[in-house]
């Protein structure tokens, strides 16, 4: 019997080598492990048999089953494969390979983009400078000389003795200055640097710097020019006031505030209940500048104006912690 058993796995082996389809094997399982195939009709056979020998013919008959089952497994499996290699899932060496997301430009790109268009649009045109600077552009030109008090308004980052990280782009408008002659319309947008850091600053930012010399140029130039930088930013329809304020290169000064975009003016806790939001400071450039630079103060007159880019972009989207914007979580990137 243990013979017959040796010759049911020969047999089984040779016919699963010449399976080619399901349906072969599944002929093959039937008459083997069917109600009537040679395992099942070989363990019905053993029930005759006195115990030593049933004990010694059972063990080869699971043996041969066991085989049989790993076997039809294993060949179910490698049909399963070439099915999909002939079929839909075939490797193609002419498709095109997969794509990954396409990537956007940051936020703070974005809306340094767009205030580019509207200063562009207007006739201004972009200049760059280095953010390596002396202490002369960084300061002394800008009529800030070494016991000015508007120093401490900034905390500076000194590399070495008059070497400075600079701290605003204006150094761009004396180096435009210097090379050229009016009329001027310019602006210098670029990183910026300030030992300053918690929700709302950041040791490097973005400013747009600011710049138009010409004859005749009035503060109300300025006012018209700041009026259609926010009405194309923030809306048409949003309020505008200037105050007057200080800045050692602008006289006179003043800061430019919109109506708070959180509350529209009704006061909240991001407009300190004022129900307005500064987003710039400007002026008309001090005769002083003019005069570092060789420009006759009684034949032209211009203006400046400077902002931080960051905050512009989380008032425009009503971000309120500066950090997101250099932590680079797609989460939040993904949303622009
Ligand atoms: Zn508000």
């Amino acid at each position: 019997m243990i013979d017959q058993i040796q010759q049911h796995k020969q047999d089984f082996e040779s016919r699963i080598g010449q399976v080619s389809t399901p349906e072969h094997l599944k002929q093959l399982r039937t008459d083997f492990l069917g109600k009537k195939g040679c395992v099942t009709e070989t363990l019905k056979a053993m029930r005759g048999l006195p115990p030593e020998e049933k004990r010694a013919v059972g063990k080869h008959v699971n043996q041969l089953k066991a085989h049989v089952e790993s076997r039809i497994k294993e060949k179910t499996a490698e049909l399963a494969g070439q099915s999909q290699g002939q079929g839909a899932g075939a490797f193609d060496a002419t498709l095109p390979g997969r794509q990954g997301p396409p990537g956007t430009l940051h936020p703070i790109t974005q809306v340094m983009d767009e205030i580019i268009a509207v200063f562009s649009s207007l006739g201004f045109e972009v200049a760059e400078g280095p953010e390596i600077e002396s202490d002369y552009y960084n300061f002394e030109a800008l009529n800030m000389p070494k016991d000015h008090p508007a120093r401490d308004m900034q905390d500076t980052f000194y590399i070495e003795g008059e070497t400075v990280l600079r701290t605003h782009t204006s150094p761009v408008q004396i180096h435009v200055m210097e090379k050229r002659q009016p009329p001027l319309r310019i602006i210098a947008p670029g990183k910026v640097y300030r030992c300053d850091s918690d929700i709302t600053h950041t040791p490097m930012f973005h400013q747009i710097e600011g710049l138009m010399i010409d004859r005749h140029i009035s503060f109300s130039d300025l006012k018209g020019v700041m009026n259609i930088f926010v009405q194309q930013v923030f809306g048409e329809n949003t309020p505008v006031r200037f105050r007057p304020s200080f800045f050692p290169f602008t006289c006179p000064s003043a800061e430019v505030d919109i109506q708070c975009v959180m509350c529209t003016g009704k006061g909240c806790r991001v407009c300190s209940q004022t129900g307005w939001l500064e987003i710039l400071g400007a002026g008309m450039v001090d005769p002083a500048v003019f005069a570092g630079v060789n420009y006759d103060p009684e034949k032209w007159t211009g203006f400046a104006f400077g902002m931080g880019i960051e905050r512009i972009a989380m008032l425009k989207y009503g971000i309120h912690d500066i950090r997101l914007f250099f932590e680079n979580d797609l989460r939040f990137l993904q949303q622009f």
